[in-house]
């Protein structure tokens, strides 16, 4: 059996609390890194009236929902 002295105990429970916040950080930053990423190749806006709307489906052409301008994809 290991015997810990309350010493060595504090240091693995701080040790191990900051290695799980980190990973929680870097995971939950991931995720909304990916999620922007995904807004932002859905997010359309019109050239002729500025509407800015999101598109559900992955299409090159869009049609815009307030003047009905077909728009095409800027990458
Ligand atoms: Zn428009």
């Amino acid at each position: 059996m290991i015997e810990l002295t309350l010493t060595e105990l504090c240091w693995a429970v701080v040790i191990a609390t900051l290695v799980l916040v980190t990973l929680f950080v870097w995971i939950s930053r991931f995720a909304h890194h990916n999620a922007e990423k995904r807004g932002v190749r859905r997010r359309w806006i019109c050239d002729l009236c500025l509407t800015v709307w999101q598109e559900q489906h992955k299409t090159k052409i869009a049609t815009c929902p307030h003047c009905g301008k077909r728009c095409m994809q800027k990458k």
